[in-house]
């Protein structure tokens, strides 16, 4: 594997969100720290998270971390709009290889299209719900499984102004009154 070949990332969010919460309990992933797994051997061309319409409030948060995010229209399909993008990227050659961040097999026929194109194909997911076909097929996995130490977000643990309880927030509050999310109106 060259630093030269040029990477270019695509996440989906819930693929790679979801399993974090329910199998390592992270709460709140560091985009950052993923975006430089998925790229740390290659030449990053790109690196966009595909955001269902109800996770929209982490658009904000998302950019701020440097990466692109496309957020996704409720009638449409998240899975739809990546597989998309990948190919448009392919046939204005704009990578060498693509790393898709999910390990849904919906993906396969995107892998084997990429494959035929003569792009390599990266899989990153978790063990627990990476498909076997898509174990099979692909050029390389990322088993974030291995990384899961870094992926959270460090939480601030503040005191809500109001009923007292303690909460806790990826960021520092920078105003007087936190406010927990019981309190918050
Ligand atoms: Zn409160």
């Amino acid at each position: 594997m060259s630093s030269n070949q040029r990477g270019m990332a695509f996440i989906d969010y819930d693929n790679i969100a979801i399993p974090a919460k329910n199998f390592f309990s992270i709460q709140f992933l560091d985009f950052n720290t993923l975006r430089n797994i998925l790229l740390n051997n290659y030449r990053g061309v790109g690196c966009t998270v595909y955001l269902p319409y109800k996770m929209r409030n982490l658009l904000g948060p998302i950019q701020r971390s440097g990466l692109d995010c496309e957020v996704v229209n409720p009638r449409k399909s998240v899975d739809g709009r990546l597989i998309l993008d990948a190919i448009i990227e392919a046939e204005a050659n704009s990578y060498d290889t693509a790393i898709i961040a999910s390990g849904d097999k919906d993906y396969v026929r995107l892998v084997n299209t990429l494959k035929r194109k003569n792009k390599d194909v990266i899989i990153a997911s978790f063990s627990q719900n990476l498909s076997h076909a898509l174990r099979s097929i692909a050029d390389g996995i990322i088993d974030l499984d291995t990384h899961t130490p870094t992926l959270s977000t460090q939480l601030y643990t503040h005191t809500c102004s109001s009923c007292g309880n303690s909460f806790q927030l990826p960021f520092r509050f920078r105003g007087p009154n936190p406010l927990c999310n019981n309190c918050r109106p």
